[in-house]
């Protein structure tokens, strides 16, 4: 039996465009292959810190909150909030990629058609493939002080909320690359938090923005917000909607630290904050978040009622459930630091192999009729 519809030449020139698309152009997109390491499961630092020095400079992070004061209330559309994402990008170490997440909210409330951006930094083009911990913070500050007795208008300041978060999250970039931590950990930088009930706008804007637009196969696996972690009267207690596995990850961290004083192991508050559209999103998420600040809202929101100290405890908290987690500097210690993540073919890219596999098995058989 004789029967050809398509040449041999034809053949071999598409078997070699499958090759060539499966071996060059497909590991290079993350439709096809996600990125993955299982982080290794989480142990206290309990008996590690006193084999390391925290690194954590409390006082680095405080300049940075004092720098933001300095621009001005960081209110979403201002000069002042351009300002302070300038002032975030160029003290983020240079081995951090940006991804600006910008969007114009289409809405009533937003008639001014102000536009939003949140900062997203990691390692890889896309900050949700490969990574697997997001740390947070808005950098927007409120727009009235609706909980000031006398001045209801004015702009709240922000020092403790908005510039604790991303004084501490600057901080913690440096302590990060330090380390050579970047393929594991997204830091974001959320706008439009706080802005709730203000002219109709609702809370949490960048940060639901952004989880609303993280792709199906992200590896994110934990999140962790700070928001309001600079008082200088520090007690964070648990916030009830955070999950409790990730809770008693950091509190452990806390206690073994000997912060359990601000650290306090109790549940007190539910609150609306930027972890929120993370949980509803399936991803373990916790607020570390000091919501006994009599100065909330208020113009009082300023530089004598925080404290470099503070942003320290919480700072090197969060260091030692990296160390936990991440393991020590590959250069400090030959162990601990597990591979950099590893790409593991999807159901997309095996139906395609399959496929290609099916073209060649169907050319040699025509090959082997044909020889007989
Ligand atoms: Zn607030």
């Amino acid at each position: 039996m004789r029967k050809h519809t398509i040449t041999p030449n034809l053949f071999i020139f598409i078997i070699f465009l499958e090759f060539f698309f499966l071996l060059f152009i497909l590991p290079h997109n993350p439709l096809f292959f996600h990125h993955t390491t299982t982080l290794p499961t989480h142990r206290s630092s309990a008996t590690m810190t006193k084999e390391y020095a925290l690194q954590f400079d409390e006082n680095k992070a405080f300049d940075h909150l004092k720098s933001q004061l300095d621009i001005g209330p960081r209110i979403p559309g201002s000069k002042e909030i351009n300002k302070t994402r300038e002032y975030i990008i160029s003290n983020m170490p240079i081995d951090w990629k940006l991804t600006w997440q910008s969007f114009v909210p289409n809405e009533s409330w937003n008639d001014e058609h102000i536009e939003l951006v949140n900062l997203i930094f990691s390692n890889t083009t896309n900050p949700f493939l490969g990574p697997q911990i997001l740390i947070g913070a808005h950098y927007d500050t409120r727009k009235y002080a609706t909980n000031d007795l006398t001045n209801r208008t004015a702009p709240v300041p922000g020092a403790n909320d908005g510039a604790s978060g991303v004084a501490v999250l600057l901080e913690l970039a440096r302590i990060i690359s330090l380390n050579n931590w970047t393929s594991y950990i997204s830091l974001a930088f959320f706008d439009a938090e706080d802005q709730g009930q203000l002219e109709g706008w609702p809370w949490i804007v960048g940060s639901t923005y952004m989880a609303q637009h993280m792709p199906k196969n992200h590896t994110i696996g934990r999140v962790v917000i700070l928001d309001m972690i600079g008082d200088d009267e520090l007690n964070i207690y648990q916030e009830r909607s955070s999950t409790d596995s990730l809770v008693k990850e950091i509190w452990d961290e806390a206690a073994a630290l000997q912060y359990n004083t601000y650290f306090l192991p109790e549940k007190k508050y539910t609150i609306i904050d930027d972890h929120q559209p993370f949980l509803k999103k399936g991803i373990p998420s916790v607020d570390i978040i000091d919501f006994d600040y009599p100065e909330w809202h208020t113009t009082k929101d300023d530089i004598n009622a925080v404290s470099a100290k503070s942003l320290g405890i919480v700072g090197r908290t969060i260091e030692a459930w990296l160390y936990s987690l991440l393991g020590l500097n590959a250069d400090n210690r030959n162990d601990s630091l597990p591979p950099p993540p590893v790409q593991k073919p999807t159901r997309s890219f095996l139906f395609l192999a399959a496929f290609a596999t099916l073209v060649i098995v169907t050319y040699l058989r025509k090959v082997k009729k044909r020889t007989k």
